[in-house]
């Protein structure tokens, strides 16, 4: 019993921890897709991680990986609702959206981020709990969202200097041309029976279409020579298609047109496309998206038209790291050590000081063996990363004035001077920032 007490608990298979030294790539990442995202004037909507049950089986289609064999349910039994950790974001915005008449004056550009959940074999670029951030523009018919959606993501692939990304395009047509197709799709598949794994042959009459994604290379090539949706659009389809290819040539946008690309979810119509990189291995999409007109209406809506993509975040890092994205954790202007009771008071007061003029400033605390001795505050000081050290001890109190030492920057240690303690925030704020700068200091930050 005792035993079991001490044991330690590590944390969910597949769901990761992101430790301080990733936190600078993430606030980079996530800054950069926030202002790309606001330039196209989307907006922000943040749906509850936990969803209806019913929410996603009835969006996403009973007959896909997700709904099949992916999805973390469970009963609440306070109440006996069933509930899911949601696996996407479009269903919930499409239900909020609903909910809240978001549409009933104009067509809405949405977007949101946060961790998705879903029971899969964690590996490279696969895990249970992951990231996305995507964009719904919802109540919009024509070509033209589509290739926005497109240009956003290419404009943030460049503004994350990510090169090696390819835009694969493909139509899958309305309703009728994919039943059309779909009939004949069978037929085909029918005649190859030999060569279906046992999860073709699961789908063969509730999904076929799911059979042309498959990843299992024995069904490669009999699946390449299988009837192509392509073929059988009719003429509204054929000009939408052609709508959005005609805007991405016009904008230099380089995609190919993949025939058996078709997205994991049901609710897909039209264009359907992903971003996919050669430098992650098998685990290489990084966006998915497409249009899903008729999804509003299948959660009891009026026809809305829609259309969205989601990025997944970890797969998107990971390629910034592949491209050499090491950034510096997060360095502090100052570093403020003392001795002695007083000289502690002091260095409360002269920290907050600082930060009332902008500056990043860590205060020394005391830990389980106290506050440590001057050296020991130094060589804190020193592994912070802080431009200059605050130096309060007794001789400092008794004279009204700090130490302030340059830490970096200088190979034999940086030049130190002794700066009354109200002179301290104007007297390092020039410092940093130079005499010649104009600068607010209320609002700046000072980051190196
Ligand atoms: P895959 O075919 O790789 O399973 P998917 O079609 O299930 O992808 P989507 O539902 O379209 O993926 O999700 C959009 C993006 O989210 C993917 O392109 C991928 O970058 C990311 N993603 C999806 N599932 C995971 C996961 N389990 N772990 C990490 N990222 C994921
Ligand atoms: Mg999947």
């Amino acid at each position: 019993m005792s035993d079991k007490k001490t044991e330690k608990i590590v944390g969910v298979k597949g769901m990761n921890d992101i430790l301080p030294a990733d936190a600078p790539l993430w606030e980079l990442f996530e800054n950069t897709v926030h202002t790309v995202l606001k330039s196209y004037g989307f907006q922000q909507i943040r749906t509850p991680i936990v969803e209806p049950t019913a929410l996603f089986a009835r969006g996403l289609g009973a007959v896909t990986d997700i709904v099949e064999k992916e999805m973390y349910s469970f009963t609440d039994t306070m109440n006996g609702d069933e509930l899911t950790l949601r696996p996407e974001c479009t269903a919930g915005v499409v239900r909020s959206v609903l909910e809240h008449n978001l549409t009933y004056d104009s067509p809405k550009r949405l977007w949101y981020a946060g961790p998705m959940f879903r029971h899969e074999r964690p590996q490279r670029g696969r895990y249970r709990q992951f990231h996305q951030i995507g964009a719904e523009a919802i109540g919009f018919a024509g070509p033209d969202i589509d290739a926005e959606l497109i240009l956003m993501c290419q404009r943030l692939w460049d503004d994350l200097g990510l090169q090696n990304i390819r835009l694969e395009l493909n139509s899958i047509g309305n309703a009728d041309e994919r039943n059309r197709h779909r009939a004949d799709l069978i037929a085909y598949f029918e005649k190859h029976v030999d060569v279906l794994d046992e999860e073709a042959k699961r789908r063969l009459h509730s999904n076929p279409l799911r059979i042309l994604d498959t990843k299992n290379p024995a069904m490669q090539d009999m699946v390449n020579a299988a009837p192509k949706l392509l073929d059988y659009l009719g003429d509204e389809s054929r000009a939408h298609f052609e709508g959005v290819q005609k805007i991405l040539r016009h904008n230099n946008i380089p995609f190919t047109i993949n025939p058996r690309l078709v997205r994991g979810m049901d609710y897909y119509n039209r264009t359907v496309f992903e971003w996919i990189t050669d430098q992650l291995g098998s685990q290489g999409t990084v966006c998915g998206g497409g249009r899903y007109d008729p999804l509003v209406e299948m959660f009891g809506g009026k026809p809305t038209p829609a259309c969205g993509f989601a990025m997944g975040v970890e797969r998107l890092l990971e390629l910034m790291k592949a491209n050499g994205d090491q950034l510096t954790p997060n360095q502090c202007d100052a570093y403020v050590v003392h001795q002695g009771e007083e000289a502690q008071l002091q260095a409360t007061v002269v920290a907050e000081r600082l930060r009332d003029a902008g500056l990043d400033v860590v205060l020394h605390c005391a830990s389980a063996t106290g506050p440590g001795s001057f050296k020991s505050q130094m060589k804190r000081a020193d592994a912070s990363g802080a431009a200059y050290a605050i130096i309060i001890g007794e001789d400092e109190i008794a004279k009204g004035e700090a130490v302030v030492k340059e830490m970096r920057g200088t190979e034999t240690g940086g030049s130190q001077s002794h700066v009354a303690f109200a002179a301290i925030p104007d007297y390092l704020v020039d410092q940093i920032v130079g005499d010649d700068h104009d600068h607010d200091h209320e609002h700046v930050h000072y980051h190196h």
